[in-house]
């Protein structure tokens, strides 16, 4: 409106005498605030509506003082573009506040434009001020209102240049980004793109700014590095000149909407996955990290029972012998601990029978890549798979072989420790007393049957050794077992004596040869009467029969001892087998001398038999060598009768 009038009055001006008369006339039958001013900016004129608002009268209002009608807060910058008008004789528009006559404050659209001669030189401002205060306050709410649409909203907005800087974010897209509004506000958008999306970010830039508006779904990368996607609905950012000036985006959070469909497809993926492993013919199962099944397909399931919900939650050793279960449980744990699949030779009771199985383990990892389980699937080996109770036996036998050995080494420091005791203690007396003939008499006796001991047990320990190897080598003479039994007597005797055992010998008149090697038949016979004297309780009874048959020899030796328990008979002729190693404290024993007998025996063609009616009924050892001659005959002759000392 201003513009219209002014434009009729520049031309009326032109031709009258005061040219800012027709200005003047007009100016008072408008509703708008009118003024003139002079080239220099000093008012000189106000119109009647002026005076009314502002209760200035036209004096008060000349020169410089129109600038009181100016709410204070505005008036500084007013003046300041009032001023720059002037210099530069340009026209000028600002919206301000006036205050009125009663105090109170309106809002004005202040146009002014300088008026021309012919000659182009300034003759006058011509000025009016049109009161906007309804319509400024209407849009004020209304920006208002924007701002608290913009800030409750549930969605993303951000403005942004053309270089990507931001110009404008809600607080709700600095949260999915996972920054402050301020910060927002001082970043670019590339800042939260992936390097990945860098090329379609680009794509979509070049695409506002020829002025296309498009929706998809976007991934921001937040600044903790994690994805935000969002539906992105955005448009170019156009300025009042129709410039592009950017982009303005509108961002929907779209984490829970896909993780709806991630965890639907997930769902109907996971079923799929299920009803394959289920016709799967071989066991499929999973399991956390303290052992327990988190996963058993139909086939393991059935093979560990068939309820699948006492599957689940149980371990291996709830359904198998516990050796076993410790087996696949150690396995497990080493698939954990290399962090990678392995596989595994596994033994699976199924029905009571044990099959061999080839198991692929594979750790199993959670979204952020931690280990919280292994997953297996066991196929069975084609050529064995039955691997029957032998295997297990063996197993077992290996592992209770192992564990005597253990307990035999322990034992042998022990008794290699005792004769070397008392051998240590004969050299300390030498030293002190070595001239007094009835101390060194006695040390040396001492020293002499310790070393002798020490010497046995070392022998034994050779003879196993050889017996392992196989290295045993036997002579082949014909010996009159007569002649064997009296060294063996004479080597068994100290220790019969030391007992006081009643000790008897019963052995035929009449020829008792045998093929074979003299020296290991005495330590045969020997053996069994040193374990005789130990392990009959002092002055019990020992004898020793020899029974010529056909075409045998029997030698028994019997005692009246602490006998032999059934389950043990056939045991105590394994390697480092004692019935009980605490059973005797007087004498030394490894467990070997049996195993040796045995064999030497076996060694001769001939066997040996245990017999014992049990606990504290004594034993009988009977040892039956092929005789070399067959005229050998029945008859029997006491050799040898020996009462107690
Ligand atoms: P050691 O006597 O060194 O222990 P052996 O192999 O000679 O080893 O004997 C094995 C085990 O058999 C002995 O520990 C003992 O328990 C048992 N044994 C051997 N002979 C007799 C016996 N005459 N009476 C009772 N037990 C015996």
């Amino acid at each position: 409106m201003a513009k219209t009038v002014t434009s009729q009055l520049r031309s009326l001006s032109r031709s009258a005498a005061n040219p800012a008369e027709p200005f003047r006339l007009l100016a008072e039958s408008i509703p708008q605030l009118v003024w003139t001013a002079l080239p220099d900016g000093r008012l000189d004129y106000a119109n009647r509506r002026w005076i009314e608002y502002t209760g200035m009268t036209a004096e008060e209002s000349r020169g410089w003082s129109w600038k009181e009608a100016l709410h204070p807060d505005d008036r500084l910058p007013c003046l300041d573009q009032w001023t720059t008008a002037v210099d530069q004789l340009v026209a000028m528009k600002l919206e301000t506040r006036m205050l009125a006559a009663d105090g109170s404050s309106r809002w004005f659209l202040v146009q002014a434009e300088p008026i021309f001669d012919q000659e182009q030189r300034p003759i006058c401002w011509f000025g009016t001020c049109t009161d906007i205060h309804e319509q400024r306050t209407k849009q004020r709410l209304i920006e208002q209102r924007c701002q608290r649409l913009v800030e409750a909203a549930h969605d993303g907005i951000w403005e942004i240049g053309l270089d990507g800087s931001t110009l404008f974010a809600n607080k709700r897209m600095a949260e999915m980004l996972g920054c402050s509004l301020d910060d927002l506000l001082e970043r670019n958008v590339y800042d939260f793109i992936f390097e990945d999306d860098l090329d379609t970010a680009r794509e979509y830039s070049l695409r506002r700014r020829s002025g296309i508006s498009e929706t998809f779904e976007w991934r921001w990368r937040r600044v903790d590095g994690r994805e935000q996607w969002t539906l992105a609905a955005s448009s170019p950012l156009v300025d009042g000149a129709g410039h592009i000036t950017g982009a303005v985006g509108v961002f929907t959070d779209l984490t829970d909407h896909r993780r709806k469909d991630v965890s639907a497809a997930e769902t109907t993926r996971q079923r799929l996955l299920e009803d394959v492993v289920d016709t799967v013919e071989a066991p499929v199962f999973a399991k956390d990290l303290q052992g327990r099944y988190i996963f058993s397909n139909r086939y393991h399931t059935k093979i560990r029972g068939g309820v699948q919900n006492e599957v689940l939650g149980a371990r291996p050793d709830h359904f198998i012998a516990s050796e076993l279960a410790d087996a696949l449980s150690s396995n497990d744990r080493r698939v954990v601990e290399a962090g990678h699949s392995m596989s595994f030779r596994e033994l699976v009771p199924i029905d009571g029978q044990v099959h061999e199985y080839i198991s692929l383990k594979t750790p199993l990892r959670d979204a952020d890549g931690r280990i919280h389980g292994v997953f297996g699937i066991s196929t069975p080996q084609p050529e064995t798979t039955r691997v029957n109770e032998q295997i297990l036996t063996t197993l077992s036998d290996l592992s209770l072989a192992n564990q005597r050995k253990d307990e035999f080494l322990a034992m042998l420091a022990h008794e290699l420790r005792n004769p070397l005791a008392p051998i240590r203690t004969g050299i300390e007396l030498l030293r002190i007393a070595a001239d007094d003939p009835a101390v060194l008499q006695e040390t040396i006796d001492v020293m002499d049957q310790q070393s002798r001991q020490l010497v046995t047990l070392v022998d034994d320990l050779l003879d196993v050794s050889r017996i392992a190897r196989g290295k045993i080598d036997l002579r082949q003479d014909l010996i009159d077992l007569a002649d064997v039994i009296d060294q063996a007597v004479t080597s068994s005797r100290p220790l019969l004596d030391d007992a006081n055992h009643e000790f008897r010998v019963e052995i035929p008149d009449c020829p008792l040869q045998v093929q074979g090697d003299s020296r290991r038949l005495v330590q045969v016979i020997s053996n069994l009467l040193n374990n005789a004297a130990k392990y009959t309780p002092r002055g019990g009874k020992v004898d020793l029969i020899v029974q010529p048959e056909p075409n045998r020899i029997g030698i028994a030796i019997r005692d009246t001892g602490i006998g032999i328990p059934e389950h043990m008979r056939e045991r105590i002729f394994e390697l480092f087998t004692q019935v009980d190693e605490r059973q005797h404290d007087r004498y030394s024993g490894l467990g070997i001398g049996l195993t040796l007998v045995r064999t030497l025996v076996h060694l001769h063609d001939g066997e040996i038999q245990v017999h014992s009616d049990g606990q504290g009924q004594g034993s009988t050892f009977t040892v039956l060598l092929p005789s070399a001659s067959s005229n050998s005959s029945p008859g029997t002759a006491a050799v040898e009768n020996r009462a107690r000392q």
